[in-house]
């Protein structure tokens, strides 16, 4: 029940600046956020490469209303792809971006995300890595493909994200699921109207292993986003069914969720990739988090009541 308030939350500029303003913020987004600065996402991918993990990162924004935004988030992630280069980790350190960051929103925002987008795929390869495009809410999904459509005829390696909670995604898996693609498969984050997506969790999940047939099925390079233990086996036997070998997927999981499995994954030979998100724009995604998981809520208020 309160899923759907905190969605609605994340997108309060009210309600983010309580949040952001309150002392006690801070220790909790720690837990999901790898740090401010970029030296501290240096510092993680560093860690977690030597525990044999791969990663994709994530520097924090989104629904920017102002198009120099869209310039500086760009420029923050160019700076990132020269960092990546220094690092010398190939595509076992990618980046991911959400084009609402880079102007999609904004009027003529179609060309602007692409405009700014380029660039960084260009700098990317530069660095010998890739860009996957985050997907966020359903208004956005034409526009996403369009531009991955459009970054793929120079840059193949792009990748997209599907959320198995939207109605029309088994469609797009199907279009997505060919030689060279890299397709992320989750089960999504927004707050989405019954008109487009299933509102019932068991229908989402239900989605997640059709849409998940299709990719393992396809000649794509599946990316499963999931931290259920669920979605995890059924990849392994699917893997089985179609004679993918370890290194033909790969699991993704986000940073500072279910390490332990992201551990026991990459023990038993997997491809684990951790999404790493920093910045200081850590609002909306930490409230998809809390959102998720109703723990995650109530360690929060915890720490509140405690103060
Ligand atoms: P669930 O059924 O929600 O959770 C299964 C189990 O995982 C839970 O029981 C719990 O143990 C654990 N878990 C799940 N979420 C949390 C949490 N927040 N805190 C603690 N434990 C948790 N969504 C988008 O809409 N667009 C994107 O581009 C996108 N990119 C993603 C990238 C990656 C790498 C991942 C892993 C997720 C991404 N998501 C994205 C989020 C995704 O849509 C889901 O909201 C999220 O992954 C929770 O779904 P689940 O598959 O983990 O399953």
């Amino acid at each position: 029940m309160l899923g759907p308030v905190l969605l609605a939350a994340a997108r309060s500029e009210q309600i983010r600046k309580l949040v952001s303003a309150a002392p006690v913020t801070r220790p909790v987004v720690d837990r999901f956020v790898a740090g401010e600065q970029l030296d501290d996402a240096l510092e993680t991918i560093r860690s977690l490469d030597a525990r044999g993990m791969e990663v994709t990162l994530d520097y924090l924004g989104e629904d920017i209303t102002d198009p120099a935004e869209a310039t500086r988030n760009r420029d923050a992630y160019l700076y990132l792809a020269e960092a990546l280069k220094g690092e010398g980790l190939g595509v076992r350190a990618e980046m991911s971006v959400k084009l609402s960051a880079f102007g999609q929103a904004l009027p003529g925002g179609h060309d602007l995300a692409l405009a700014n987008i380029t660039p960084v795929v260009e700098a990317a390869a530069e660095a010998n890595t890739t860009v996957t495009l985050d997907m966020e809410d359903h208004t956005t999904v034409d526009s996403t493909l369009a531009i991955l459509d459009t970054l793929r005829e120079r840059f193949p390696q792009t990748g997209a994200v599907v959320q198995s909670y939207l109605f029309r995604t088994e469609d797009d898996c199907h279009r997505l699921a060919g030689a060279g693609s890299r397709v992320r498969l989750v089960k999504g984050a927004y707050k989405e109207p019954a008109t487009v997506a299933f509102q019932d969790k068991k229908e989402v999940d239900r989605a997640y292993v059709r849409c998940l047939k299709i990719l393992m099925a396809g000649d794509g390079y599946p990316m499963v986003g999931s931290h259920d233990p669920r979605m995890v086996a059924i990849t392994q036997d699917l893997a089985r069914r179609f004679g993918r070998k370890q290194d033909e997927y790969e699991f993704q999981m986000l940073f500072g969720i279910r390490e332990q499995e992201q551990e026991r994954l990459v023990s038993e030979g997997h491809r684990v990739r951790t999404y790493i998100p920093y910045g200081t724009d850590w609002y909306g995604y930490f409230m998809r988090r809390l959102a998720e998981r109703p723990a995650n809520l109530a360690f929060f208020l915890r720490s509140l009541a405690s103060r």
